[in-house]
């Protein structure tokens, strides 16, 4: 007898003898009528978000693209003495603050349990080219409000996680040359009425704390309602049980919600550029001269475009690399 019809065999046999996990079969454990379930929301999602830094001092104009010159890339595992990328190698890893809940730029998958995606490419390029071994890497997760903070007390050497290079970012920390343009943009679920971001007034839309994206929601003449998260997974949960009518951030992370939910759309033209830079700390400008020379040399050598192919190509179509912007 095959195995199955066996197991099926057994359970009818066991329910004939009145075993009781029978009836947990047919019987609800909780009869509870499904409208009075609340919807859960996710930890740390606050509605009316406060704006951070209002009294912070005016932001001097810049040109965010603008970064520092690359340096001639030093041969991997000798780098010079007194250096930032000296101190990294003798310490064995690069330390890289990333996201592992952005579908595409840096998630884990979860049939390799690993950190993926164009972002953890990135992190991967630097460690080789400082180790020759791109594996010489301690990931840690951090959120959209974390990035600035975790670069000025040191924890990580690197910020690679759709970061936007802003002048008011600038003024904190460093930033690589610019390694993706991407936009804002809006996402609804597949059969809402909201075409674009002028339609928002008077809607919940979701957002992440410390992100661009809910600065630039606030400004919006429409005057939409505002709810923060730490992740944008959880604007993605919030959407798809229909606690927000819209989440709002770069086209790049609303595709790997589109993704990997086939009932929500992108609507609306693109309101923003955001150009991704990769954080560094502000007294680190040999480390932002040596990044540069490892993202030259990625394009350069078209791994660049292998990893865009790989992972965004069929999701957001073609791009090439940006050139690079440098000021001195
Ligand atoms: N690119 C935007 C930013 O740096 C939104 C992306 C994010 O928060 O991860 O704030």
């Amino acid at each position: 007898m095959p195995v199955r019809r066996a197991g099926v065999l057994a359970v009818l046999l066991a329910c004939a003898l009145g075993a009781t996990a029978c009836t947990d079969r047919t019987e609800p454990v909780d009869r509870a009528a499904v409208s009075s379930v609340d919807r859960p929301a996710p930890v740390g999602v606050v509605a009316d978000p406060p704006t951070t830094g209002g009294n912070a001092a005016p932001v001097p104009p810049c040109d965010p693209r603008a970064s520092l010159r690359p340096s001639p890339l030093p041969r991997p595992g000798a780098m010079p003495e007194g250096s930032t990328m000296r101190a990294i190698q003798d310490r064995g890893r690069l330390i890289a603050g990333v996201d592992q809940n952005t579908f595409l730029f840096g998630f884990r998958d979860p049939t390799t349990n690993k950190l993926s995606g164009f972002d953890i490419d990135r992190v991967y390029e630097i460690a080789a080219a400082l180790f020759g071994d791109a594996n010489r890497v301690q990931f840690k997760v951090i959120t959209s409000a974390e990035r600035i903070d975790a670069l000025k007390r040191g924890d990580v050497d690197v910020v690679v996680r759709t970061m936007t290079a802003t002048c008011a970012r600038w003024a904190e920390i460093n930033f690589s040359a610019i390694y993706y343009t991407a936009g804002q943009r809006v996402l609804v679920e597949k059969e809402s009425p909201i075409a674009s971001a002028d339609q928002l007034g008077g809607q919940t839309v979701c957002a992440a704390k410390g992100s661009t994206s809910l600065n630039k929601l606030r400004e919006l003449a429409a005057k939409p309602r505002l709810l923060a998260v730490d992740n944008w997974s959880d604007c993605l949960v919030l959407l798809q049980q229909g606690q927000v009518s819209a989440v709002s951030t770069d086209d790049t992370i609303l595709a790997g919600m589109v993704a990997q939910d086939p009932n929500v759309k992108l609507v609306g033209p693109r309101f923003t550029e955001e150009p991704y830079g990769i954080g560094i700390p502000k007294q680190s400008e040999d480390m932002v001269r040596f990044v540069n020379g490892v993202l030259a040399q990625s394009i350069a050598a078209g791994s660049w475009t292998a990893s865009y192919d790989l992972w965004l190509r069929a999701k957001i179509g073609e791009a090439s690399p940006p050139p690079a912007t440098y000021r001195d």
